[in-house]
């Protein structure tokens, strides 16, 4: 069971929350995060069916859920939720375009992958100061510095920016520059990060591990929640499979059967799933077919001297044909479309 405390509860409140489960023989875990304390409980079948923590002053809401994650389930959500990131939304009711450089590099390459995104119809932006690369020699990122090239061309070309973070030391710095901090799927059980990016107070995006199951992803994103933060976006990019021509393997399943499982948005990106260029668009479509919330992609100015993953990157008419994708599908399946081709 999990006890979700009002705003405005006192801490005299929790702790008559606490006294209350454990004179009943149950184990109380508080979680005090930034928007909201929970109280999850654990105890026996008898326990749980004579707890009445309801009618207690500061309790919000309990929940009996019978999946192994609590605050992510779709069970007790009559709707999916719609999560706000500089007040773009990105939910059920809408479809929202992602893109941007995979790294910033120079101020001059994100300004202009930047408007590359906005006139494509983006209304947020990406990009990463911290890298989390595979090989040691390449490119890591510009940390603190990236961080504020970002921040300055948000302020220049009108986008919020979604950027990772790899290290729980980090998340503080990031979260004064993004408007969301992105786990990179490489880090999505990093329960450490996820504990720190969950008492952020920031929306986070929540990649998926390239070997991970839905059980296990979602469980990550409890870890978040757990904090206290519901503002969780899940991202599927791709997952390892036997085939050696595409980098990873979009799966088109996760994002209808997630969607049953979580209230939480789901999107996808193409670009990492695919690593080349020429199946992004088809991937992209893929995605918003199945339902997806949004779609994330890499663009840059000037793909062949890119410094991370310039081939995948998109640029002229492959960008033109994704903005008519985002702009045309998602209608069809009652979306309102964030993004518009400009004019
Ligand atoms: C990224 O989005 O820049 C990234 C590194 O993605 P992933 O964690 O999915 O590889
Ligand atoms: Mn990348």
């Amino acid at each position: 069971m999990v006890i979700v405390m009002a705003p405005s509860a006192s801490d005299t409140d929790v702790s008559n929350v606490v006294t209350h489960i454990e004179a009943h023989g149950g184990q109380a875990f508080v979680s005090r995060g930034v928007m909201r304390t929970i109280v999850g409980v654990v105890g026996t079948e008898d326990v749980l069916e004579t707890l009445d923590a309801d009618g207690l002053p500061g309790v919000a809401e309990t929940m009996r859920i019978t999946a192994p994650y609590k605050l992510v389930s779709a069970q007790n959500h009559a709707r999916r939720t719609t999560v706000r990131v500089g007040g773009v939304p990105i939910g059920p009711d809408t479809f929202t375009f992602i893109a941007g450089p995979c790294a910033v590099e120079t101020p001059e390459q994100t300004v202009e992958a930047a408007r590359m995104a906005k006139r494509a119809g983006a209304t947020l932006l990406r990009g990463g100061a911290y890298k989390p690369r595979t090989s040691p020699y390449a490119f890591q990122g510009l940390g603190v510095d990236g961080l504020r090239i970002l921040a300055e061309v948000r302020d220049e070309v009108q986008l919020p920016v979604v950027t990772e973070v790899t290290d729980a030391n980090d998340v503080d710095v990031v979260s004064q520059y993004a408007d969301m901090l992105q786990i990179g799927t490489r880090n999505m059980q990093n329960f450490a990060l996820l504990q720190a990016v969950g008492a952020a107070g920031k929306p986070v995006m929540l990649k998926r591990g390239l070997t991970a199951t839905y059980e296990e992803w979602l469980m990550a994103a409890e870890y978040i929640a757990q904090r206290g933060n519901l503002d969780i976006v899940l991202c599927e990019r791709g997952i390892r499979s036997f085939e050696p021509s595409i980098r990873n393997l979009l799966d088109v399943s996760a994002v209808a059967m997630v969607q049953r499982l979580s209230h939480l948005p789901v999107i996808v990106d193409p670009s990492h799933a695919a690593g080349r260029r020429d199946l992004v668009v088809p991937l992209a479509r893929a995605g918003i077919a199945a339902g997806a919330d949004g779609v994330m992609v890499d663009v840059h100015p000037h793909p062949e001297t890119a410094l991370c993953d310039g081939a995948q990157a998109l640029f002229g008419e492959a960008l033109d044909e994704l903005a008519r994708a985002v702009t045309t599908i998602p209608p069809l399946l009652g979306r309102t479309s964030a993004a518009h081709l400009a004019g």
